[in-house]
């Protein structure tokens, strides 16, 4: 079997550096192309520690597609980019894997739109990490049982986006696994310190340095809590996850969303 060529998309960045160095050490992919508005010119190779691999950093998205032919875009960038990426994407008949959060629900109603009329595969990750993603769906479980909820979600102080997408995507399928019942279950005092309310359940979002990405789900009930926590310890978590979405995004049906979809 051929080798999965793939684009990667903000590969100057934290994340993107770190998926170049780990799709340079898969057997089964290559980095084909690398883009970034962030050092241009420079060998992607070199920017994300591994040295040179011939492959140049453009500026262009589709300069790049068209020069590289890639099978699929992998995008982590800004929450003010991806969706112009993904257009670009989609339009040039690649598949995309994202996980670049902070894409809205219009945003990807639009996406599926465009998907469906180019019978095109995207894949969007809110969180790549095993662990994070059975956080969320022990905290789907754990929703059926609860009346009241909140999240904390805690991230690096560079993180542009909050509430975080892991957080967002959480609390969706706390309540679409609860039924509509559970959105009513409102703990909320109205007081703006609580945190962004998405349906009943309020998100509080804390950014510190010294942080990488965690979350907390505390259920509280008659004389006893629940808390189901995740930690990410170091970029490297999401790499398995990536690597499979990668492997996968083709055979994904228009656009979905969530790395349970392909587990
Ligand atoms: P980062 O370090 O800021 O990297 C983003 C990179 O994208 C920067 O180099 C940035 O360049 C570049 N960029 C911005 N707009 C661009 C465009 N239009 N075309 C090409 N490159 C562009 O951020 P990060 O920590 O890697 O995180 C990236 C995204 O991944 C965030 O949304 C974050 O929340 C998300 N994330 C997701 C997961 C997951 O599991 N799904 C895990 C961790 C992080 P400039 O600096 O010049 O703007």
């Amino acid at each position: 079997m051929s080798e999965i060529r793939v684009l990667v998309v903000g590969a100057s960045g934290r994340m993107g550096r770190e998926v170049v160095r780990a799709v340079t050490q898969a057997e089964d992919m290559i980095v084909a192309a690398a883009v970034d508005h962030c050092k241009g010119g420079e060998d992607a190779g070199q920017v994300a520690g591994i040295g040179p691999l011939g492959i140049v950093i453009s500026e262009s998205l589709s300069d790049a597609i068209a020069q590289s032919s890639p099978d699929v875009v992998v995008d982590f960038t800004l929450p003010t980019a991806v969706l112009g990426n993904v257009r670009t994407a989609v339009r040039a008949g690649v598949a995309c894997v994202v996980g670049t959060t902070g894409l809205t629900e219009k945003d990807i109603s639009e996406l599926r739109g465009l998907c469906e009329e180019r019978k095109q595969s995207v894949l969007i990750v809110p969180n790549f990490a095993i662990g994070a993603v059975l956080m969320m769906q022990f905290a789907a479980q754990a929703s059926r049982h609860f009346d009241s909820s909140e999240i904390v979600e805690l991230h690096h102080a560079g993180k542009a986006d909050a509430p975080s997408g892991t957080a967002l995507r959480t609390a969706e399928m706390m309540a679409s696994s609860a039924g509509s019942q559970f959105a009513g279950k409102d703990s909320s005092d109205g007081r703006s310190s609580r945190g962004q309310a998405e349906g009943a359940i309020h998100i509080h979002s804390v950014r510190l340095p010294g942080l990488i990405a965690h979350q907390e789900v505390i259920f509280g009930g008659w004389g006893e809590t629940l808390t189901i926590r995740h930690d990410s310890t170091s970029r490297e978590c999401f790499m398995p996850g990536v690597l499979l979405a990668i492997r996968k995004v083709r055979g994904v049906r228009g656009l979905s969303v969530g790395l349970e979809q392909v587990l």
